[in-house]
């Protein structure tokens, strides 16, 4: 049957259900198949009430003894009170009294699922429930029953646990044959049941070791074509030809023997990388990793020399303004030892100061141009464009990194990152992209001192500030700025400036820096802070890239409960980078538990991979990249922090598909190609499938 059968075609799905169903994605028979159910009532998962405690997170079957309205003080509640033949349990909600006290009558059997309290009893607040039929029980048919999402939509549309059974029922009896996509022998080698008894099993099984292998063979599935995807965009890069720059030239030579501090072991390694892919015609595409101060910038400085060395031009793009001019005088200071002119291209230029730089990229005089996003406008024009580097890669879309790629003939592409990214995301997320990574940190680094306080303390904090600043240095205080309530954040950050320049430090300088000021308001505060005309620079989150400010000796982060741990790190980076000891102090302003236990790993640890592995386990994929990407991740049943050693075994095996047949077009390869069509149709257009 085709997958592309349209569910109306399934009794029982009249138009009124159809229609509910498809405003949930479900629109055809393999929708249905691939809508897998939100959890499994297993007889081996169930705990009995008898053995509960406090904090657990329980599933279980109950009978509804008695069930009844009550007021208190915060308004009516509802509760039902179950039993399990081993002990009692209260179930308990504080609103949507009304709708949910239609549910339930005495001796309904249901399954729950939830956190377990204690109040003179065992009790679950708003638990997950579904009603039971008689053939549902786990415990005495011996079956895993699988338990589906159903949203108040759902419902209403006539819609149960007992109907989508039902038609997923029908639907897999129908399927008697549901395609494999992978040959026999690929199954055996990965330890992969079938297809179509994964399909039926993650639905419909004995036991849970066959729904484990079910689990198995799915997230494989999903892994595996997200590898693809990433073997097929990694190859569709090489069929172009690009100039080779394979020497090293004079400028490299000269640059490195005149640094005032040797090259780590790391940097070195990372810059034998890349120069073994500029080498070659085919354009190199590679992700160079490195904690905030492990030194990426001089590693760029000397690549783009070696890259002009072999005549080629240079373009690096920088997310912000005032890390655009940042790298532009890093560059300049090098790039001046063996005359190499080079450019800064930012939005708002004058056109007298801006024409001249067009001219130049155009006849090729300028060789290397940094700037922000002003680098892809239409008018600018390269000779030569050999090598585009982006830092803060993450900060930018694949649209913007193309634009300023297609402005070469097939340049190299270099992009940078301060975030450690975990390696399974890694390769996930950048799967397309060869990784080099500098791992080690110059010598001379003294680790932040790294403390988290409650607001209560921040008297001894400003004293704290006082006496550095009266020792010659400065200091940062950081306030939360997310996108959404961007406004709010901003009177609060604000008023905070107010607050300290007036009250807490009335004889320091206390300047303001958030990103709604214009770019030249933004650079003169900064000059001034790096002239320590400014003591204490109160600022929202622009300084997280790469501002460099040696005398900064103190960080306060408020409200550091709001930042993914990654972010802090980030922020972090932003002081200790000159000779004196430096200090980072968080806030704390939210009172869980939780905000203290994630806080205190960076009082533990200086080491960006560990706090990143912990962001991705506290945060997931999404968070950890931010809301813009989000939609990156189409996975139903895979999961990127835990699937590793999956993740793997289907990268290698896309990578061998795609070498051995690029197209996909062997007999062999043809489900593939058209699971993989189907699932990804979206994201086919930088990749080419003849
Ligand atoms: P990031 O990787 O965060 O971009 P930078 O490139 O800004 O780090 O380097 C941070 C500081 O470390 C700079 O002042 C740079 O000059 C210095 N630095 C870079 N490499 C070394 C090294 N091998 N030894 C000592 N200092 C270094
Ligand atoms: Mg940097």
């Amino acid at each position: 049957m085709d997958p592309a059968t349209p569910i109306s075609t399934l009794k029982g799905v009249g138009s009124r259900r159809e229609k509910v169903l498809n405003n949930h994605g479900i629109s055809t028979i393999h929708d249905l198949l691939y809508y897998f159910p939100r959890r499994h009532l297993d007889r081996t998962t169930i705990s009995p009430i008898r053995n509960f405690t406090k904090g657990d997170v329980v599933t279980l079957i109950g009978t509804v003894e008695t069930f009844g309205e009550k007021s208190t003080r915060r308004g009516k509640i509802f509760q039902v009170i179950v039993s399990d033949g081993t002990g009692l349990l209260t179930l308990t909600w504080f609103n949507g009294v009304r709708y949910i006290k239609n549910l339930f009558k005495i001796g309904d059997k249901i399954a729950i699922h939830g956190k377990v309290d204690y109040y003179g009893g065992f009790t679950i607040t708003h638990p997950e429930f579904d009603k039971l039929e008689k053939d549902d029980d786990p415990i005495s048919t011996g079956k895993v029953i699988p338990l589906y999402s159903l949203t108040q939509e759902l419902k209403s549309g006539g819609i149960d646990q007992r109907f989508l059974r039902q038609i997923v029922k029908e639907v897999l009896d129908l399927n008697s044959k549901i395609p494999e996509i992978f040959q026999q022998y690929i199954l055996d080698e990965h330890d992969l049941i079938s297809l179509k008894d994964a399909l039926n099993k993650i639905h419909f099984s004995n036991g849970i070791g066959e729904l484990n292998q079910a689990i198995h063979r799915l997230k494989f599935d999903e892994h595996f074509f997200l590898q693809l995807l990433m073997a097929l965009r990694k190859r569709s890069l090489q069929h172009s030809g690009s100039l080779p720059l394979p020497d090293i030239g004079p400028y490299f030579k000269l640059i490195s023997e005149t640094l005032d501090f040797e090259l780590t072991d790391a940097q070195k390694k990372v810059i034998k990388e890349i120069h073994s892919d500029l080498k070659n015609p085919i354009p190199m595409n590679r992700l160079l990793q490195g904690d905030v101060g492990s030194g990426k910038t001089i590693v760029s400085i000397l690549i783009s020399a070696l890259a002009v060395g072999n005549s080629a031009q240079v373009a690096m793009m920088v997310p912000t303004e005032i890390l655009a001019r940042q790298h532009f005088h890093s560059f300049k200071s090098e790039l001046e030892k063996v005359n190499i002119p080079c450019a800064l291209l930012v939005g708002n230029m004058k056109k007298v100061d801006r024409s001249p730089i067009l001219v130049g990229l155009e006849n090729g005089k300028i060789p290397i141009v940094i700037g922000t996003h002003a680098l892809i406008q239409e008018d600018v024009n390269f000779k030569n464009l050999g090598l585009v580097i982006v830092d803060e890669q993450h900060r930018f879309g694949v649209n913007q990194r193309a634009k300023l790629v297609e402005k070469g003939n097939n340049p190299h592409f270099l992009a940078m990152t301060a975030t450690p990214i975990p390696r399974t995301l890694s390769i996930t997320y950048h799967g397309d992209m060869d990784l080099s990574i500098i791992d080690e940190m110059p010598a001379n680094r003294i680790p932040v001192v790294t403390k988290v306080v409650e607001p209560s303390r921040l008297g001894k904090v400003y004293q704290f500030i006082k006496d550095e600043v009266a020792a010659g240095r400065q200091c940062m205080v950081i306030y939360p700025l997310v996108e959404e309530s961007e406004k709010s954040d901003l009177a609060a950050a604000v008023e905070a400036h107010k607050e300290l320049d007036e009250k807490f430090f009335p004889d320091l300088n206390v300047g303001l820096i958030h990103g709604r000021m214009k770019a030249d308001e933004k650079d003169n505060i900064m000059e001034k802070f790096s002239k320590n005309e400014i003591s204490i620079l109160v600022s929202t989150t622009v300084v997280e890239v790469g501002v460099d400010i040696p005398n900064a000796t103190v960080m306060v982060i408020e409200h550091a409960d709001r930042f993914g741990l990654t972010q802090l790190h980030q922020l972090r980076g932003r002081v200790g980078r000159g000779a004196e000891k430096s200090y980072c102090v968080l806030v704390k302003r939210n009172v869980t538990d939780t905000s203290r236990t994630r806080l205190s790993i960076m009082e533990e640890t200086h080491d960006g991979f560990v706090i990143a592995d912990e962001d991705l386990k506290l945060r997931g994929p999404g968070q950890f990249f931010g809301i813009k990407q989000s939609g990156f991740f189409k996975f139903k049943i895979a999961n990127m922090v835990t699937d590793g050693p999956i993740i793997h075994m289907a990268r290698k095996l896309a990578f061998e598909i795609v070498e051995k047949d690029p197209n996909l077009k062997n007999e062999s390869n043809k489900m593939i190609r058209e699971m993989f069509i189907l699932d990804y149709s979206d994201r086919l257009d930088d990749i080419s499938l003849s």
